[in-house]
C-alpha cells in the first residue's frame, strides 16, 4: 500500500520528535540559567541566609507566604515563574533568594532554627 503524504508527514514528525524535545530541553535549561543570573544580580547577589551564590541552587522565597497561590496562578514551570517575577520588577518586599537547602530547612524547621544552625556551624568551623 502506498503511503499518503499525510502519513509521510506524520511519520517524519514522529521520527523528529525526540530530537525536537531534546533541543527544547536544552533551550529551556539555558533560559533558566539566564533568568537565575538576572534574579541573583537584581536581588542581592547571593542567597540570604547562607550566602551561597550557586545559580543551580536558586530557590525563590515568597516572603508573603503566597508562593503556593502564585504557583497555582503561574504554573509549575520555573521559567514561567522567573519571567513573572522579573516582569514584576523583583520587588524585594515580596521575594528573596534562598538556596534550595535553606528554603527546605526553613519550611521544615523555621527560619530562626536555620539561622541558629548556620551561625553554630560557622562558629565551630572558625574555632
Ligand atoms: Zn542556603
Amino acid at each position: 500500500m502506498k503511503q499518503s503524504a499525510k502519513d509521510a508527514i506524520r511519520q517524519y514528525k514522529q521520527e523528529r520528535r525526540s530530537e525536537y524535545l531534546e533541543k527544547h530541553r536544552i533551550r529551556e535549561r539555558e533560559r533558566a540559567m539566564w533568568h537565575r543570573a538576572w534574579l541573583i544580580a537584581i536581588l542581592g547577589g547571593k542567597y540570604e541566609l547562607c550566602g551561597c551564590k550557586n545559580p543551580l541552587m536558586l530557590s525563590l522565597d515568597h516572603k508573603l507566604k503566597d508562593g503556593k497561590a502564585h504557583r497555582k496562578q503561574i504554573g509549575r514551570d520555573p521559567n514561567r515563574m522567573y519571567t513573572a517575577v522579573l516582569r514584576e520588577g523583583c520587588p524585594p518586599k515580596r521575594y528573596r533568594l534562598l538556596c534550595m537547602s535553606c528554603n527546605l530547612a526553613v519550611s521544615n524547621y523555621g527560619e530562626k532554627a536555620v539561622i541558629a544552625s548556620i551561625n553554630e556551624e560557622r562558629r565551630s568551623t572558625h574555632e
